[in-house]
């Protein structure tokens, strides 16, 4: 079902999918938008690790170079520094959407991805997010569910231009035809997460390791579910190889309160950390938590990864990254 760009001779061996040992399967040519990112990087990793070619595209926004720079010299690997806001011709397999322009929305990314998955056959991936539940009044959030979002509010940018993404997706499917999957991702952590982008797990580890207080907002009794990024990756694959539209939500259904994950954190870094409390942020979901029902029956995917395994994973790298930042500033 996916159309031959890839002028490819070379089969590919090995158990891949449901594809036997020993039976070949064609190298396909993938594009990871946002794939020098985190959740990206981990999964350019995965693909080409089983023998396809992949293509990242990245303005490194957020992203960083030296999250794929391991790869660098790989004649299977290709990285193009482009803003996916501007148009781009490639030939492709599958699109693995994830660059998500912070400003003002990533409608029109988006709407570019679907044009040239459209354009070459291409079945192209939404990685959407839990926040399109907004603050939700379902608990845990099902598919089925709309959702509960300000459209004025600080966070909206992000939530209606997720939401927006998904329509998009879901037009381009019924009017041209498009092969589409849509991923609704609920809070992720791991090694190459960003250091500072304000997320609560990276914000707490690095000031546990810093030595610092880690900050709670308001009472710290809000809940996430937290998700191993191999389990992410693992989901994201099983998605776009599936026959399954989706949306699905791809999420550990391990509840935390902040206080816990806290705590969590004090026992795996340093047990002398302290809390500090700070003001919250105006929306603040007061709880997620995904339902994966959906997820499991039909993609037979479920997070192998729990929160107190997951996190000792992410150290060393956070660690090393922090020293390399000292190292830099001459401390
Ligand atoms: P990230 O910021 O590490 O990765 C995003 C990547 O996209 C970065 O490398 C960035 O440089 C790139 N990018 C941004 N704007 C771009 C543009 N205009 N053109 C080209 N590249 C651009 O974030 P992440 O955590 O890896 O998230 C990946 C995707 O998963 C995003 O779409 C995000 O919304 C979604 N998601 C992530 C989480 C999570 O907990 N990490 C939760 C829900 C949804
Ligand atoms: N697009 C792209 N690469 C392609 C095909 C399309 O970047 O290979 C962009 C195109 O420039 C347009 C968007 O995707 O801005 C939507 O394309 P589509 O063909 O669906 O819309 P149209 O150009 O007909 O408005
Ligand atoms: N949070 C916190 N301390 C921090 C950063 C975040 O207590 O240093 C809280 C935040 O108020 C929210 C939760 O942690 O309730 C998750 O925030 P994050 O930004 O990581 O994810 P999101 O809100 O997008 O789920």
């Amino acid at each position: 079902h996916t159309r031959d760009f890839s002028f490819s001779t070379r089969p590919i061996h090995g158990k891949v999918g449901r594809v036997p040992v020993g039976i070949s399967r064609r190298r396909m040519r993938i594009v990871v938008t946002g794939g020098a990112g985190f959740v990206g990087s981990h999964l350019v990793d995965k693909l080409i690790g089983r023998g396809d070619e992949v293509i990242v595209i990245d303005n490194f926004f957020t992203g960083r170079k030296e999250n794929v720079v391991h790869l660098f010299g790989n004649p299977t690997f290709e990285l193009i520094r482009h803003d996916v806001v501007e148009p781009i011709l490639l030939e492709v397999d599958q699109i693995y959407h994830l660059a998500c322009p912070a400003s003002p929305t990533n409608v029109m990314g988006t709407l570019n991805m679907l044009g040239l998955a459209k354009r070459v056959g291409a079945r192209f991936l939404l990685t959407s997010t839990s926040e399109v539940y907004g603050d939700p009044l379902q608990h845990p959030q099902k598919e089925t569910y709309w959702g509960n979002v300000n459209p004025i509010g600080e966070r909206s940018c992000y939530d209606e231009g997720k939401r927006t993404a998904e329509t998009l997706t879901m037009d381009y499917h019924r009017g041209a035809g498009v092969e589409v999957r849509i991923a609704r991702i609920f809070n992720t952590y791991g090694p190459r997460m960003c250091l500072d982008d304000g997320r609560v797990v990276s914000n707490f580890v690095a000031q546990a390791i810093r030595k610092q207080p880690m900050t709670v907002y308001g009472d710290g009794k809000q809940t996430r579910s937290f998700q191993y990024v191999s389990d992410l990756v693992d989901g994201l694959v099983a998605l776009m190889e599936g026959e399954h539209i989706g949306p699905f939500n791809l999420g550990n259904p391990g509840e935390f309160t902040m206080l816990e994950l806290a705590e969590v954190v004090k026992d795996t870094i340093d047990p002398s950390a302290t809390i500090e409390y700070k003001p919250n942020t105006a929306d603040d979901p007061h709880m997620r938590k995904p339902d994966i029902s959906k997820a499991k029956e039909l993609l037979n995917w479920e997070p192998k990864v729990p929160l107190r395994e997951g996190l000792p994973l992410m150290v060393n790298d956070f660690r090393n990254r922090i020293l390399n930042e000292d190292e830099g500033k001459g401390a």
